[in-house]
């Protein structure tokens, strides 16, 4: 048995991972924090949030220069594309957010491993060196009285159209393809989905989105949903919805609708149907933690898997995959480790789709309550109504406010808007402190702001929103 070095190993330094390990250190614990990728930061930070939103901005600056600059009396002349800088700056984004993340990991005295992590037996763990390392690096034995695996997620491969790296590809390679494809057919219409789609649209591709389900986003209210479609079809997004994927041969994608064969001619395919957990390689057997039957690790209410001493965290685990809802599991497991009081919210992690306007929804959608036949009051208002909407050229979408009959409590929230994903915040903390829909009615709210319409959907619930009737 190696010597026990650390209080804490965390393997996978996502969003989950790293942020254990920089609280575990905070609060004075030994943390190992070991990747077999050679930069921190996960998927989110070098192959999913940050690259794409880097791409997103870019891409909205690029159609705002082709369509809608003059309108504000800008004169640009010709407005072309250099897709290698565009790429490029994404790329220093990218290595601005996980160099910060190494410098953060040295000052709090974190020792990173990279490598891959397997376990020999419970509470060990065997560090494969990666790449070029392999050959000349010795394997090392680690072991520590708490293990969290943080190994997050992979995309899910459609079983007969495998990933090619090519044409048929995921995420990891549509945040890079080296020239505008002609034809992006996009499967699954869920945020990653969108956001890419909407990127390579901007730049000019033809995208067609294949959605197997009636509607795109289909967690979001219908109205929500029906409004969003039409944003993104009159921005030249194909949406196709209750389509069945069925395969794809010599440049065309096949699906089928109603007994119907559909055709898709396409130069790349992204297929975006969701994420797996990843455990690959792990060796949980070894240790004793056992999988869900969604292949997920099992944890009970304080992230504890099923072998003493190894805990698990975000995307591996049971719950939205999403980066801050990984973060949160991350900082209460070091928490809990150090025999504090850790605390998560699950009931409030909101979700968002980054696309123009952006999608933003926490807690209980208005549907949800009536197909739960839960008495629910709800407040509307349209950013049309919003001043500053309207100088922002902005004015697409509506704020949805979901107060209990009884009690007025705001059980949820859902925004179609310019901003929906920094507006969502504010409903998140009124939701976390017991807010009600007056509350947030009678709470002052800086004119002339987005945010305005927040205020305005509160007092909406009881009919008593001031700019609208
Ligand atoms: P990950 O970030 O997946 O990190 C796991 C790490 O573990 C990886 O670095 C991996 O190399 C490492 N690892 C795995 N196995 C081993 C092993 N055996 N040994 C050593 N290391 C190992 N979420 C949001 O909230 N907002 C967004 O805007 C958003 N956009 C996204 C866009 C895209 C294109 C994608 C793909 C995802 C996006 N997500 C977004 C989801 C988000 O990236 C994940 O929810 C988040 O990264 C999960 O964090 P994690 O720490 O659980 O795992």
């Amino acid at each position: 048995m190696p010597e026990s070095t650390f209080d804490v190993i965390v393997v996978g330094a996502g969003p989950g991972g790293y942020v254990c390990a920089f609280r575990a250190a905070q609060l004075g614990l030994r943390v190992a924090l070991v990747d077999k990728r050679a930069t921190l930061g996960g998927t989110c930070l070098n192959v999913g949030c940050i690259p794409s939103k880097a791409l997103l901005h870019s891409s909205e600056q690029f159609a705002f220069a082709k369509g809608h600059a003059a309108a504000h009396g800008i004169a640009l002349g010709s407005v072309g594309l250099d897709l290698a800088t565009f790429l490029k700056r994404k790329d220093e984004v990218v290595a601005k957010n996980v160099g910060g993340l190494a410098l953060l990991a040295k000052a709090r005295k974190i020792t990173v491993l990279t490598g891959t992590a397997t376990f020999t037996a419970a509470r060990t763990l065997e560090i494969s060196p990666v790449g070029s390392e392999l050959a000349r690096a010795p394997k090392q034995q680690l072991t520590a009285p708490n293990i969290v695996i943080a190994t997050g997620s992979a995309p899910v491969e459609l079983p007969f159209m495998k990933f090619d790296g090519a044409t048929v590809v995921s995420s990891d390679h549509a945040i890079a393809f080296s020239a505008v494809p002609k034809k992006l057919v996009v499967v699954g219409g869920g945020a990653i989905g969108l956001e890419l789609g909407s990127v390579w649209s901007r730049l000019g591709s033809e995208v067609t989105v294949i959605e197997f389900l009636p509607k795109i986003v289909a967690n979001y209210d219908d109205d929500i949903v029906r409004h969003f479609t039409r944003l993104l079809t009159k921005q030249g997004l194909k949406i196709e919805t209750g389509a069945k994927v069925t395969g794809f041969a010599a440049g065309v994608l096949t699906a089928e609708r109603d007994g119907k064969k559909l055709e898709f001619p396409a130069d790349k395919v992204l297929v975006a149907v969701g994420r797996r957990p990843y455990t690959d390689g792990l060796g949980l057997e070894k240790a004793g933690v056992q999988l869900d039957d969604k292949r997920r690790v099992k944890v009970d209410a304080q992230l504890r898997t099923t072998a003493p001493g190894v805990w698990a965290i975000g995307d591996v685990v049971a719950g939205p995959m999403l980066a801050h809802k990984a973060e949160e599991d991350g900082a209460a497991v070091a928490e809990w480790i150090a025999g504090k009081a850790g605390h998560i919210n699950w009931d409030l992690v909101p979700a968002i789709v980054y696309t123009e306007p952006e999608v933003a929804g926490v807690g209980l959608g208005e549907d949800a309550a009536k197909a739960a036949n839960r008495a629910v009051n709800v407040g509307k208002f349209n950013f049309a109504a919003n001043g500053r909407a309207i100088a922002a050229d902005a004015t697409d979408g509506f704020v949805k406010i979901i107060a209990d009959a009884k009690t007025d409590r705001i059980l949820g929230a859902q925004i179609l808007g310019h901003g929906a994903s920094e507006l969502i915040s504010e409903i998140v903390t009124h939701m976390e402190y017991g807010g009600s829909a007056e509350d947030l009615g009678r709470t002052i709210h800086a004119h002339p702001t987005m945010s305005e319409a927040l205020k305005e959907a509160g007092l909406a619930v009881s009919k008593s929103a001031i700019h609208s009737l």
